[in-house]
């Protein structure tokens, strides 16, 4: 085996760190011999390869899971649980090294490592007792002498492909789910952090997760998700990542109509009212805007402040942005890691050029103090307006932008005034103006006085162009079963 050695001194199991694809139980290297190098987005250094795979090994893999369905949908719920369970507690004991293999693949700062890690396996505790609760109803019967009720059965074989950003946590909080409910998986993670994935299967199989049921396959993106998109036997499709991909495997997916939910991009509005401290506010607004160095759905994108708080609330702001420290997320005391790639950079900075060609004022974000050519200093811009790239995009960067408002309907028209409806954060005390913006904004989720968003009891998804179905919660087990009505006539 090719081995990183910076990664695996590194590590206390050299083992979790794999650079083979997981089909049906073994570790499988790609046909034709094609590889991709994976690097550390903060020091450029190669990490390790990856294979990969050809359209029949992708192919091979739907088979496996095929045959694998058969004896884990047999299984009885709790059984499920347990291996679930004993999952879930490999990938805690291991979660050190887990957090320190995604921040060299991610660049991610540790302590948020560790948190993704936590946050990730929660949502397989959840899911496997959540897979015991999968009632179905007693009907009360129209028809004579008949008993009519539904049972839940597993959809089949889901696909799910992953994003980078959280590249742990995005593959759970699907494969918690869709296992619990008794389907097997099929995962394609970004090849920018493919060794999460890996490491999580390396861990399946110690949990003895039945061979076919937790795959990983790695190859051309737009090859394995067409395989997987276009292929019958794939019953259900979870995709995390942008609009415009989630748009194209939605398409790709409606030949075999599929069962498909979508976590795509969002554009967060961060709505602060004129009655509050300015500075809580601004402390949360940073805190919203600069996880994972802005590459988050969640990141508060546009910052909208009441006129009557504005300066104040810049000023705290600024103040609070300066004490950030940029750096490798591996050294202590860094709150922002690299950005992932340096097209991530270039697009960060021709948003900044658009808004300050356009009349932005650029408070602060002096790029000469990047620590290397993939990080971006934090950056904050006021004035800025719908016209934008900064108030229409996803910057997913640590670009701030911040807009003045004068009343309430006019920062609810702001604040809806994009294709997404992700997340959106409403600062203010005022109980009216909470339930009028609550009530008004077209977001899936609103998060008031709070930044916590997430976590396996919360309903996780988007409105509009921020996607289709909701993960984690009580709900989020549907996406992986079917109802089946029945009719027991003539009693
Ligand atoms: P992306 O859409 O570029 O990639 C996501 C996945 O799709 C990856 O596995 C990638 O390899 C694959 N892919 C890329 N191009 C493809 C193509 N042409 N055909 C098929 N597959 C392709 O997204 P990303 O850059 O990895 O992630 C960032 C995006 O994810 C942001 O828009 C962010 O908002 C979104 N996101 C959403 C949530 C959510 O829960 N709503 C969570 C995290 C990230």
């Amino acid at each position: 085996m090719k081995v990183s050695a910076t990664m695996t001194q590194r590590l206390d199991d050299p083992r979790l760190f794999r650079q083979y694809a997981y089909v049906d139980g073994k570790w499988t290297h790609g046909d034709a011999g094609r590889e991709e190098a994976v690097t550390d987005p903060a020091t450029g250094e190669v990490l390790g390869h990856i294979p990969w795979l050809e359209a029949d090994q992708i192919r091979g893999a739907v088979d496996a899971a095929e045959r694998a369905f058969v004896q884990w949908r047999a299984l009885r719920a709790d059984e499920r649980a347990d291996r679930l369970l004993a999952w879930y507690d490999l990938i805690q004991e291991n979660r050190e090294d887990l957090a320190i293999l995604m921040s060299m693949e991610q660049g991610k700062p540790l302590p948020d490592a560790r948190g993704e890690v936590e946050y990730g396996a929660s949502f397989i505790k959840w899911f496997a007792e959540q897979g015991k609760r999968t009632f179905g109803e007693t009907i009360p019967s129209h028809i004579p002498n008949a008993a009519l009720g539904t049972i839940k059965e597993p959809i089949g074989i889901a696909a799910l492909i992953t994003p980078w950003n959280f590249p742990l946590a995005m593959i759970t909080r699907k494969a918690g789910a869709a296992m619990a409910a008794g389907c097997p998986v099929i995962v394609k993670p970004a090849g920018e952090t493919p060794f999460s994935a890996l490491a999580l299967a390396e861990l399946a199989e110690r949990a003895s997760i039945p061979a076919g049921i937790f795959n990983v396959v790695l190859g051309e993106p737009a090859e394995v998700s067409s395989i997987l998109c276009k292929e019958e036997r794939v019953k259900a499709l979870s995709f995390t990542g942008s609009t415009r991909v989630g748009r194209l495997l939605l398409e790709q997916s409606a030949g075999t109509v599929k069962r498909v939910s979508l976590e795509l991009g969002g554009n967060a509005p961060f709505i602060v009212g004129p009655d509050m401290d300015p500075h809580e506010a601004a402390l949360a607004a940073v805190a919203a805007k600069f996880q994972t160095a802005g590459q988050d759905c969640l990141a508060a994108n546009r910052i909208l402040v009441h006129e009557s708080i504005h300066d104040a609330f810049v000023e705290h702001f600024a103040e609070r942005m300066a004490a950030l420290t940029v750096g490798n997320g591996l050294q202590s005391e860094v709150d922002l890691g690299p950005l992932i790639h340096g097209q991530a950079v270039e697009k960060a900075s021709s948003i900044v050029d658009d808004a300050i060609s356009r009349g932005a004022t650029l408070v602060a974000g002096d790029q000469s103090a990047a620590p290397g050519p993939n990080f971006f200093m934090p950056v904050l811009l006021t004035g800025v307006t719908r016209e934008m790239k900064v108030w229409r995009e996803e910057n997913f960067a640590p670009v701030a932008g911040i807009t003045a408002y004068s009343d309430d309907d006019e920062v609810i028209a702001m604040a809806n005034d994009t294709e997404y409806g992700l997340a959106a954060y409403v600062y203010t005390h005022d109980i009216r103006r909470i339930w009028k913006l609550m009530r008004a904004l077209e977001y899936g989720m609103v998060s008031v006085n709070s930044v916590k968003m997430t976590g396996p009891p919360i309903p996780f998804g988007g409105v509009k162009q921020s996607g289709l179905g909701r993960e984690g919660g009580v709900s989020g087990i549907d996406e992986y079963l079917e109802t089946k009505y029945y009719c027991l006539g003539a009693l």
